[in-house]
């Protein structure tokens, strides 16, 4: 029996549409349709989103090497991860700094200088610096690591995985020390030790994917990799918002 697919109404035999892959049985949107969705999200994390969380979290190597050859169905494309892990990361944390009515310690001191004011505007404006970071990180990596072995775009798109995943640390970090253990997360500490985990999460990533690669100095590489990236991020965290601020303040 001829099936019509229901998506894009082609005519097929199977359990899958040979033209755009829905299933042939499609089920009416009823509560319990909803619900075993909900439940097949958070249960069977052999594809999909979480599967893409854990899987970049613990084999970062693996992952990629799969991702970039081609094995791209299981997983969440980069840029919809990103986009998830970050938006999940601010809504989490502007409700609980909301809630709980956390504040900025810096905030506290009156006209500060030119450093504390970048530092605010850093951390209210976060997303919007992540960006030159993201860029600047897979040039670095691409030119001491990856050439001629993947392209720029894959290393863009490998640290938008990453970055995605460091959200996820960071929003785990809110929860935990925000949520059950009550401590301001907007303190100078509670950003130091996402500095530290974003640096060793960085350092982990980019061993477990060009480990396999067979480089010469494979270590030197990897150190300089990670102190040229910490120190690209610490320089746009701190400069790029007193360029900001210089050319925003003459008006
Ligand atoms: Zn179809």
């Amino acid at each position: 029996m001829l099936i019509t697919c229901l998506n894009c109404g082609h005519s097929f035999k199977g359990k899958y549409c040979p033209e755009c892959g829905q299933s042939a049985s499609v089920q009416k949107l009823t509560a319990r349709a909803l619900l075993s969705d909900t439940v097949h999200f958070f249960t069977h994390i052999e594809k999909g989103f979480l599967f893409t969380s854990r899987n970049f979290f613990i084999r970062p190597g693996v992952s990629s090497v799969q991702y970039i050859a081609g094995k791209r169905k299981i997983y969440q494309p980069p840029v919809s991860f990103f986009l998830i892990w970050t938006g999940l990361y601010f809504l989490q944390h502007n409700a609980i700094i909301n809630y709980f009515g956390y504040q900025l310690p810096t905030k506290l001191i009156a006209n500060g200088d030119i450093e504390e004011q970048s530092m605010l505007l850093f951390r209210e404006h976060f997303t919007l610096f992540i960006l030159p970071v993201i860029f600047l990180s897979a040039l670095i990596i691409y030119y001491m690591l990856a050439k001629p072995r993947y392209n720029f775009m894959e290393l863009i798109s490998l640290c938008l995985f990453g970055t995605g995943i460091y959200f996820m640390m960071s929003a785990i970090t809110d929860f935990v020390l925000g949520l059950v253990f009550r401590v301001n997360i907007l303190a100078d500490n509670v950003f130091l030790w996402q500095t530290v985990l974003s640096s060793a999460y960085n350092f982990w990533f980019s061993y477990d994917v060009f480990k396999r690669s067979h480089l010469r100095f494979f270590w030197l590489r990897l150190v300089s990799v990670s102190l040229l990236v910490a120190a690209c991020g610490w320089v746009t965290m701190f400069y790029l918002p007193i360029v900001w601020i210089y050319l925003t303040r003459t008006s």
